[in-house]
């Protein structure tokens, strides 16, 4: 998976030295000297992860993240800090600034390649979301994903049994706003985790009994718990347990003894990404249900009807099974809207979708063709069956008292139905239409409040 990386630094020689590093990975690498630079490239190409020096003259790079990360147009691009190797506040002040990861410099090649592969995949991810959103926003659904900073109030789960830092660890979250569950027996480790509906979880590698790092890959196999982002603890020396968690998916790790203000600075950047990507995620789900089903009454729409049709006639004249469709108009409904009101009208619709999805079986599509005209497509099913669904639906809108406003008034409505079967031989989901839309005119014109079949 290639990408592309914006390196910024102050010193030509650290920037040639990254470059030739991530290119000979074969990524591909623009270049920034200073803040006001990089923000232009970052505008400019879209960098999939932005290396960002602190040490710079003029903006230094806390100030360059702090305006990328408030700029709507390039705040996706992760951003990590190069800071050196002493300054352990300089990370934190990093990811205040809203950096998404920090490396220490000299650069450890594992460190920085272990860093960019798991943010490019991170970015890849969001990048999908980012562009389901957009059409979401096009089709008219508001969006307010936005990476939201605060995120006091979020469930933290911790596995670890050292009962001094944990308690430490536990004391520091709660002053940061954050709520933790502390787990010190590993075998209730899994069992909470996915009953704990926790926004991050944080386990410890130097478990006395148990392998932290399999139990936290066994969470991150579960489908329930598998967005949860995990964050182990892992001991200072042991950087090949670092590169193995990095390796599992877990997403991210602190070095033990634990500063527990970078932890908690993590956390909150894990569960930012988190809320961000559901966020999208449930945009995305709103905009497929809006695209097939109609707003006032929640049933398929007709563009969903007509597609879904032409597919049904086709399995049915394959398989040689029965087709029955129905075509169903309130009468006199015009009057609702006249006499009591267009809001009167609105809730009689509902109430209509209603006792049309009550009267419907599972496998049948009940749709809003069109201001007050329903169709209910049945899979085998014959004229006979048809016939007696369509009754029963007739019978119980007349018998229905249609509330009209929110006092309770309610009026007496009727509808009119047409009922068509397919035919076995050289029939389509036009004619089929038809013939039901020509039954239901016979029935407005004898009389309405009536079913009225195809020949
Ligand atoms: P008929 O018995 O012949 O079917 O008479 P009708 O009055 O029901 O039929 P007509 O087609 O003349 O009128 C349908 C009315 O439905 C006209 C239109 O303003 C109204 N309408 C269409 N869509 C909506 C809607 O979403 N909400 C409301 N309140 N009214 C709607
Ligand atoms: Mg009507
Ligand atoms: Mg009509």
């Amino acid at each position: 998976m290639t990408a592309q990386i914006l390196v910024v630094d102050d010193i030509p020689a650290n920037v040639k030295l990254l470059e030739a590093k991530l290119t000979s990975e074969y990524y591909d690498v623009i270049t920034a000297r200073d803040g006001f630079e990089a923000i232009t490239q970052a505008k400019a190409h879209k960098p999939d992860i932005i290396l960002l020096d602190v040490m710079m003259p003029g903006m230094d790079g806390f100030e360059t993240c702090k305006k990328i990360k408030e700029d709507p147009e390039i705040s996706h691009i992760p951003v990590v800090m190069v800071t050196a190797l002493s300054e352990k506040s300089d990370r934190l002040k990093g990811l205040d600034a809203g950096a998404d990861d920090f490396l220490t410099k000299p650069i450890n090649d594992m460190a920085l390649f272990a860093r960019v592969k798991s943010l490019v995949r991170i970015k890849m991810l969001l990048d999908e979301l980012r562009l389901r959103d957009k059409t979401s926003t096009q089709m008219g659904i508001e969006s307010d994903t936005q990476m939201l900073s605060d995120v006091s109030g979020a469930k933290v789960m911790l596995l670890d049994d050292d009962s001094v830092q944990g308690k430490q660890i536990v004391a520091k979250m709660t002053e940061s706003g954050l709520v933790s569950e502390w787990v010190q027996e590993s075998e209730q480790a899994l069992p909470k985790a996915t009953e704990g509906n926790f926004d991050a979880i944080v386990i410890s590698t130097m478990l006395s009994d148990a392998d932290g790092l399999r139990l936290a890959s066994q969470m991150k196999s579960q489908e329930e718990i598998r967005n949860v982002p995990l964050v182990v603890l892992v001991d200072e020396d042991d950087s090949r347990l670092m590169y193995k968690a990095l390796e599992l998916g877990i997403n991210d790790y602190l070095t033990v003894p634990v500063d527990r203000n970078e932890m908690v600075a993590r956390v909150r950047t894990q569960i930012r990404r988190k809320r961000y990507q559901e966020a999208l995620r449930s945009n995305y789900q709103k905009s497929i249900s809006m695209a097939v089903t109609d707003g006032l009454t929640g049933l398929y729409n007709r563009h969903y009807l007509n597609t879904h049709l032409d597919n049904m006639v086709q399995q049915s004249i394959k398989n040689n099974k029965p087709l029955a469709l129905m075509i169903m108009d309130m009468d006199h409904f015009k009057m609702v809207n006249d006499t009591h009101g267009h809001d009167a009208g609105d809730m009689v619709l509902k109430q209509l979708a209603g006792i049309i999805i009550r009267a419907v079986r599972s496998t049948d599509l009940a749709a809003r063709f069109g201001g007050e005209e329903f169709v209910i497509l049945m899979p085998e099913t014959d004229a006979q069956a048809a016939m007696t669904t369509a009754s029963r639906v007739r019978e119980q809108v007349e018998a229905t008292p249609f509330k009209i406003n929110a006092q309770g008034e309610t009026i007496s409505k009727t509808i009119s139905i047409g009922v068509a079967t397919l035919q076995p031989q050289g029939d389509t989901s036009e004619a089929l239409m038809k013939r039901a839309d020509s039954v239901l005119y016979e029935a407005k014109h004898g009389g309405r409040n009536q079913v009225k079949i195809a020949a």
